[in-house]
């Protein structure tokens, strides 16, 4: 399996390598290193870019792409409707520009358009990273924050709680990243089920063998 990442820094990155690599049950070859952007709306406006060129340039099969929700709405179930597009969904964004882009393109390389897998980390990565360690960090936990008002952490927080600070070093942020995310080495139920919506996403995408776009 060839697979190419994107992401929104070189620890994501590094994470979700090995996270991928747990719901896949096998190592998998990197297809194209380095597809990066700086956050949220970049991600989205490189995208289309990015998939053109794993189309006609690599021989990826997939992509993998993940981005932090931030205090967009999270995608759930009832986004999972045909035809339902949530305008402010970071999902159905990413999920639209997949069906955008890919629809004309010819075939290439031997296969008909590059597999779709989109993440959501709610509403940073470093929940995830919290996964199993603090039970207080969930998506429910958010999710009732947001219709409160009262959101139960910040980013912020959830970064001191990970790194000890907010502004970790890059080689100090991988390699927390990777500690944390090996906790759940050959089984991520555990985030699935405290993830349902945003990690759920990326696994069932990376278990079918071809999600609609
Ligand atoms: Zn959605």
């Amino acid at each position: 399996m060839k697979l190419a990442i994107l992401s929104e820094s070189p620890a994501d990155e590094a994470a979700l390598r090995v996270l991928v690599e747990y719901v896949l049950g096998s190592p998998f070859d990197l297809a194209a290193p380095a597809l990066r952007a700086r956050g949220w709306p970049s991600v989205e406006q490189v995208l289309p870019f990015v998939l053109r060129h794993l189309h006609f340039q690599t021989d990826a099969e997939r992509l993998v792409v993940v981005v932090d929700s931030d205090d967009s709405p999270v995608h759930t179930g009832e986004h999972e409707a045909p035809g339902y597009h949530h305008p402010l969904c970071r999902i159905c964004r990413l999920r639209a520009v997949f069906r955008r882009t890919l629809k004309n393109l010819p075939p290439a390389g031997g296969r008909r358009r590059v597999l779709r897998a989109v993440g959501l980390a709610v509403p940073a990565i470093e929940a995830w990273y919290l996964c199993g360690r603090d039970t207080s960090v969930t998506e429910s936990a958010w999710m009732d924050g947001q219709r409160s008002g009262r959101p139960p952490y910040t980013r912020r927080e959830l970064k001191w709680r990970v790194y000890g600070t907010d502004r970790p070093s890059l080689p100090f942020e991988i390699e927390r990243a990777v500690q944390e995310v090996t906790r759940h080495r050959g089984d991520v139920r555990r985030l699935e089920n405290d993830f349902p919506n945003g990690f759920g996403a990326l696994g069932r995408d990376l278990r079918l063998a071809d999600p609609a776009h």
